[in-house]
């Protein structure tokens, strides 16, 4: 089955071969070297610069949220959520939970908020922490971080961006920009199975969780962490919580694997896979969710077409293709998503399957579609 959804994803063979095999002990040698490798490889990934602080902890997308928040927020805090869907949802929630007053800057479904409704939450200058989904999963939106990162940086906000649909793929320059975190998990554009949450942090985010006055859940804690990330990069053991050693081994070589053509590389490719998806899904008289102008380069949230509907992801499945459905609320019997990022982006055959399951599905229900000229769009043959 070709995985096509929006993570996880395919992964390379490389990757396989690294993550194989039983489980090296964390304090063997070659596996301090990958851990201390992966951790330097990230700061790469994320363009972020030398004073930033990467961290790699076993858990999920959801667990690096959670860790931002745990170690920037605190009861009393004002933050502003930059609402685009689903996972915004979900870190208002978590910032709620910590005691925050949470303003939220929501955006109608497949756009962004408006810049003035941005700017009212940040008139008043109390906010301490702003959170923005770089690629919100549910409905392929990708917020632009720059202007975001400026105007915080003005009002001496930190900013939180989740990436765990975007880092890898999407650009984003950490340190250019000023953005103090970035966040991703290993299942998505990073290209290993899940497992891993990884972050890097700014030296203003480490310092404000030094400033904390209420305590930080001990397993989520900076400062449990950090002397350990500095020990691996330092090339020393250490221990607090036992590292999730096959996927250290595997993220070595994968971030190995997507840094060796340089990042402005990774990202136009992202970006061909993309418009070319785009051309296929034009091609068949198929809509995005998403707003031209705004939609994400590393899926594609699909509306079924009149006629259609979830008929077609079972006929995907029947021929070996893996799509997923809708999620964000309200909206979720709509449309259909197609993940298109990491190794699949280096697969063209990939992409032509996926077009080509795509055009059995609307044919199943009924709806004439010409599966040679999708594929043709892909390459602009057509
Ligand atoms: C997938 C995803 C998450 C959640 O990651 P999990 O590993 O499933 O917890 C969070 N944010 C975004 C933008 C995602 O795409």
């Amino acid at each position: 089955m070709l995985l096509m959804i929006p993570g996880p994803v395919e992964v390379s063979p490389a990757v396989v071969e690294a993550f194989s095999g039983p489980p090296p002990g964390h304090l063997a040698p070659h596996v301090i070297d990958a851990h201390g490798r992966a951790l330097e490889r990230l700061r790469e990934l994320f363009l972020a610069g030398p004073a930033s602080q990467p961290f790699a902890v076993p858990g999920s997308g959801t667990i690096a949220m959670e860790m931002a928040v745990a170690n920037l927020v605190e009861a009393g805090d004002q933050v502003i959520v930059v609402n685009t869907g689903y996972f915004s949802d979900r870190i208002s929630e978590m910032a709620r939970r910590r005691g925050a007053d949470v303003r939220e800057v929501r955006a109608a479904p497949g756009d962004v908020p408006a810049p003035d409704d941005l700017e009212r939450a940040f008139a008043d200058g109390e906010a301490s922490v702003v959170f923005v989904t770089h690629v919100d999963t549910s409905t392929g939106v990708r917020v632009d971080p720059e202007p975001i990162c400026r105007r915080a940086r003005e009002t001496n906000a930190l900013t939180v961006f989740d990436g765990v649909c975007a880092t890898g793929a999407e650009r984003f320059e950490m340190e250019n920009w000023g953005a103090d975190v970035y966040l991703t998990a290993s299942q998505k554009a990073i290209g290993l199975p899940p497992g891993l949450a990884l972050m890097v942090a700014s030296p203003e985010a480490i310092e404000k969780r030094h400033r904390l006055r209420d305590e930080v859940p001990m397993a989520l804690d900076w400062d449990q962490w950090l002397p350990i990330m500095q020990a691996y990069e330092d090339r020393r053991p250490s221990y607090f919580s036992t590292p999730a050693t096959n996927h250290i081994m595997a993220l070595d070589v994968s971030l190995g694997e997507i840094l060796q053509g340089g990042m402005e590389a990774v990202f136009q490719r992202h970006q061909s896979a993309a418009e070319a998806m785009r051309r296929a899904w034009a091609s068949m008289g198929l809509e995005l969710l998403s707003s031209p102008g705004v939609t994400a380069n590393t899926m594609s949230a699909v509306k079924y077409p009149d006629g259609s509907g979830p008929l077609i992801l079972e006929t995907a499945r029947e021929n070996g293709v893996a799509l997923a459905g809708g999620l964000y609320p309200g909206l979720k019997q709509t449309y259909f998503r197609v993940g298109h990022m990491g190794y699949s982006t280096t697969r063209p055959d990939h992409l032509e399957k996926t077009v080509r399951a795509v055009a059995a599905g609307l044919d199943a229900c009924g709806l004439e579609v010409d599966a040679d000229a999708a594929v043709d769009a892909l390459d602009e043959r057509g």
